[in-house]
């Protein structure tokens, strides 16, 4: 049994061919979802999801590409959507410094004050960071009492182990799989209690799929090269993992 913490199920592709998807992802021991949003449109669907599928839970939070089109009221409109009991986190918010679709002003912005709704609700965040170690960890750090996780992991060992120490969990997704990863490096010396995996489909296949459309059975590649770095069975990378989310989630 395997958790993906953190798919977008909302993209047509994996969408329209739902049920085989799920199904597919069955069949490689992957059968619990997080389905995170970007934006509070596409929130509406992962909330729809998750009423309709019992496998499938929701995060709702504002993604830093999407904070510069955050909507007139949108931390009242956050709000509403964590009253529902199938949504466990708020996310996914954070800074990409890579891209700059929003400027960084506007992006930290978003991003502290989704940090208070989680503050003020005691939920766990979901959050993304590319190229903003700094920023991010110094607006964490501002936040002592809120957890969650540094989605899609791709910083250094130094960033993997301040997120450790101030309550994070780690989760890896397809790229630790690719040959040029850094990443194999040092995930093994990361404690397995704060790991956890994902795939971030319809991005990041894992290889064998590298650079075609992913889907949330994949988490099982994921997992499998985990238990390669940590030289740990399979199903212990599935208890642990699973339990961590489980936790960190309250699922
Ligand atoms: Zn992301
Ligand atoms: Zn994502």
């Amino acid at each position: 049994m395997l958790t993906d913490t953190h798919c977008h199920l909302f993209y047509d592709q994996i969408k329209t061919d739902l049920d085989s998807v799920l199904e597919r992802a069955k069949t490689l021991g992957v059968n619990r979802f997080i389905c995170v949003a970007t934006n509070l449109d596409d929130a509406n669907e992962c909330l729809e999801l998750s009423k309709k599928y019992e496998s499938i839970y929701a995060s709702v939070g504002i993604h830093p590409h999407d904070s510069k089109n955050a909507p007139k009221g949108y931390i009242e409109k956050i709000y509403n959507f964590m009253k529902n009991d199938k949504v466990v986190a708020v996310g996914e918010m954070g800074l990409d410094y890579f891209r700059n679709i929003s400027s960084s002003k506007v992006q930290k912005e978003v991003f502290r004050s989704q940090m208070e709704i989680a503050e003020d609700l005691n939920m766990p965040v979901i959050f993304h960071n590319r190229d903003a170690d700094n920023d991010v960890l110094s607006i964490l750090e501002d936040f002592p009492s809120v957890v969650g996780v540094a989605h899609c992991f791709s910083s250094t060992e130094d960033t993997a182990t301040k997120l450790i120490e101030l309550g994070y969990y780690i989760s890896f997704s397809g790229n630790i799989t690719f040959k040029n990863s850094h990443l194999p490096e040092f995930a093994g010396r990361l404690p397995l209690d704060r790991i956890l995996v994902e795939t971030d489909c319809p991005y990041l296949s894992p290889v064998p799929y590298r650079g075609k459309p992913n889907e949330p059975g994949r988490t099982r590649f994921v997992a499998e090269k985990i238990s390669d770095i940590f030289k740990l069975p399979l199903e212990v990378i599935a208890a642990e993992t699973t339990k961590n989310a489980t936790k960190l989630f309250n699922l």
